[in-house]
């Protein structure tokens, strides 16, 4: 009835309120964050499973919010792409990431997350080719994790986008590979050299059928079409050794290392090599 309709609508005004208040409460902090300095970059271990040793980075940004703590980046990412702080984000995280990448032993790459609105930006390439010239790092150390939501929309633009920045020696991996819009087509059509198969695949790849079946398609299939495939989230030995078994190229999670700040990153290096 119309009662029950308004008495819903009534009860969940005040929830509605406070998340809103929340957010533009952390809209005005994220203006401000970056000139305070707010941010960081995290870094967690990729490792070679061919090569039995760590390979490199991924970057994870994170957030000092000087009263709310360590804001996780699913909270604040998709406000700042709404409001289009994304891209001085973006080139931030896109410079810090490379600079201190180039002081690490010149064979750790390390591998940055490109939000979908950040790469359809007209100015990325200009921003990553810019990011490499200031480090001085070496292009194919760099490799830029973006999920399939970019592909949604403009393909050709993307196509183009993609292009010049492998040009430049960069390389491309597709993240969070199985939860998205999967179009296999695109594989086809995309230069992709590398495939993340989705944390919520590796988790079960031991457990349910299912998920052990995606898995091995999905590696079966990034080695036909030449690209390599790396396990995001792996925290027991048992998916590590599946994986490997499975001939997943690369793996990552919590097994080897949580992400760390960049004054950790030595001794894990270290720590990673020592076995
Ligand atoms: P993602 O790119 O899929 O990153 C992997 C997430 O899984 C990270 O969460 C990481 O801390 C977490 N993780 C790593 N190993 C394990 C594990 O063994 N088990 C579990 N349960 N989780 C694991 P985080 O750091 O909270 O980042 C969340 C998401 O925020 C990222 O997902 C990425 O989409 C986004 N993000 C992070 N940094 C950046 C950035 O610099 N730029 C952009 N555009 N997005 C970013
Ligand atoms: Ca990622
Ligand atoms: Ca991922
Ligand atoms: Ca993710």
């Amino acid at each position: 009835s119309k009662m029950e309709g308004r008495g819903t609508w009534r009860f969940f005004e005040p929830a509605m309120d406070a998340n809103l208040q929340k957010r533009r409460s952390l809209e005005l902090d994220l203006r401000e964050a970056m000139s305070r300095d707010e941010f960081a970059l995290f870094y967690q271990p990729l490792y070679d499973l061919d090569q039995d040793r760590i390979c490199g980075f991924e970057a994870l940004l994170r957030w000092h919010h000087p009263k709310r703590g360590l804001v996780p980046p699913d909270q604040f990412i998709p406000i700042t792409e709404e409001i289009g702080l994304i891209t001085p984000l973006g080139e931030w995280v896109l410079n810090r990431a490379c600079e201190q990448a180039a002081l690490w032993p010149s064979e750790m790459k390390i591998a940055v997350n490109v939000s979908a609105t950040q790469f359809r930006d007209q100015g990325l390439v200009e921003v990553v080719s810019g990011a490499l010239a200031a480090s001085k790092l070496s292009p194919h150390r760099l490799e830029l994790e973006i999920t399939e939501s970019v592909f949604l929309e403009n393909s050709s633009e993307t196509i183009a986008t993609l292009h010049k920045l492998k040009a430049q020696g960069v390389r491309i991996a597709l993240d969070d590979f199985g939860t998205g819009y999967s179009s296999l087509s695109y594989l086809r059509s995309f230069p992709f050299d590398k495939l993340k198969i989705d944390k919520s695949f590796v988790r079960d790849a031991t457990a349910t059928h299912g998920s052990k079946s995606i898995v091995r398609a999905v590696i079966n299939l990034g080695r036909s079409l030449g690209m390599t495939t790396i396990a995001e989230g792996v925290e027991t030995i048992e998916q590590l050794n599946h994986m490997k078994a499975e001939g997943c190229n690369e793996a990552q999670g919590f097994l080897f290392s949580r992400p760390v700040p960049v004054t950790e990153v030595a001794s894990t290096i270290l720590a990673l090599r020592n076995g």
